[in-house]
């Protein structure tokens, strides 16, 4: 995204050229990786092998990096974005606009969910829209066609964000469903846990698509029950069915959930293993989905997150995976 935008700031008139990226601060071989960026426009440990446009500045200090921003990008791993909140609360731009790249959920009190933009949105005061697609970081980067989708209400700051985002590889469908559009970025990668666990059993690929299909249904029930006016057609969009599908098959959740079943290892140590200091999101948020329905009584309805769920805390055996999916609700 920051080869992205610092190419279209650059390239369009009526963006400013300039582009500053926080960057957590970590050494690579002794050396800070925000100086590493900066000489050689490289982020050598999260993105190896593609150049960064020379307009974008890594920033250590993430109120440098926002202060002076009309247009804020957020994309983080989702467990640190209310520590990042409380940081820059009151200490950017009242003008500015905020877009959220975030996969995943909150817990809120009182037993339920917070979705990330409202986060951001209520923390710091600003308008939050919402960018999800099927969007593996390194097809992204290597320029290799894809679709995105950004949930905005607002026509004028959604065509801003379109310019800012979409280039000729890279083409962005704007819609105003924004909630729909970012609880399918999120429940996507409980699913994806889900055709792991199948693609580590071996179970073949009829089997992985009833997975994929119950997600699915899961997915458009959720937002039927929590997110009611939500519209059907935003699944369609890349938001929906085809992140989903990318992520059932060439994402982190998918990768690290087969490892999980072939080695039998805990997901913190397969994190730690096989991401590079990358997080996973999936296990988390089925956690926060669980909790929300949990406190409903609402397990029976979705038995698919459910299953992931119990999985990755230990509680169930992957090889009871379908057992569970046997009998779901959209068979009856
Ligand atoms: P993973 O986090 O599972 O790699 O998902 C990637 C993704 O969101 C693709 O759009
Ligand atoms: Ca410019």
């Amino acid at each position: 995204m920051a080869k992205i935008i610092g190419a279209n700031a650059a390239r369009l008139e009526h963006l400013n050229d300039e582009v500053t990226m926080y960057v957590y601060e970590e050494l690579i071989d002794g050396k800070k990786l925000t100086e590493i960026i900066n000489e050689t426009h490289e982020n050598v440990k999260y993105l190896p092998g593609h150049q960064l446009p020379s307009n974008v500045i890594a920033i250590p200090d993430v109120v440098e990096a926002a202060k002076d921003a009309d247009i804020l990008v957020f994309v983080v791993p989702h467990q640190f974005i209310k520590r990042i909140c409380s940081t820059l609360s009151g200490k950017i731009k009242s003008s500015a606009i905020a877009l959220s790249l975030i996969k995943g959920f909150d817990c809120a009190e009182g037993g339920g969910i917070e979705l990330i933009s409202h986060i951001i949105a209520d923390h710091l005061e600003v308008p939050c829209s919402v960018l999800m697609g099927a969007n593996l970081a390194n097809e992204v980067a290597n320029e290799m066609f894809c679709e995105t989708t950004i949930g905005c209400k607002n026509t004028t700051d959604g065509l801003l964000l379109r310019d800012i985002i979409q280039t000729n590889y890279f083409r962005v469908v704007v819609v105003d469903d924004t909630d729909t559009v970012e609880v399918c970025g999120a429940l996507k990668n409980i699913v994806a846990c889900g055709a792991g666990f199948a693609d580590g059993l071996e179970l073949g690929d009829n089997t992985k698509a009833a997975v994929i299909r119950l997600g699915l249904m899961e997915m458009v029930k959720f937002v039927q029950e929590f997110y009611p006016g939500g519209k059907l057609s935003t699944f369609l969009q890349s938001c929906g069915v085809a992140d989903l599908i990318t992520t059932c098959y060439g994402g982190r959740n998918r990768k690290v959930s087969e490892a999980f079943v072939k080695t039998g290892k805990p997901f913190e140590q397969l994190e730690d293993e096989m991401l590079n200091g990358q997080k996973l999101q999936g296990p988390i948020t089925a956690d926060e989905v669980n909790f929300m329905l949990n406190n409903r009584s609402m397990e029976d309805k979705f038995p698919l997150f459910t299953a992931v769920h119990r999985i990755c805390t230990g509680s169930l055996q992957p090889t009871d995976f379908i057992n569970c999916i046997k009998g779901h609700p959209e068979h009856n």
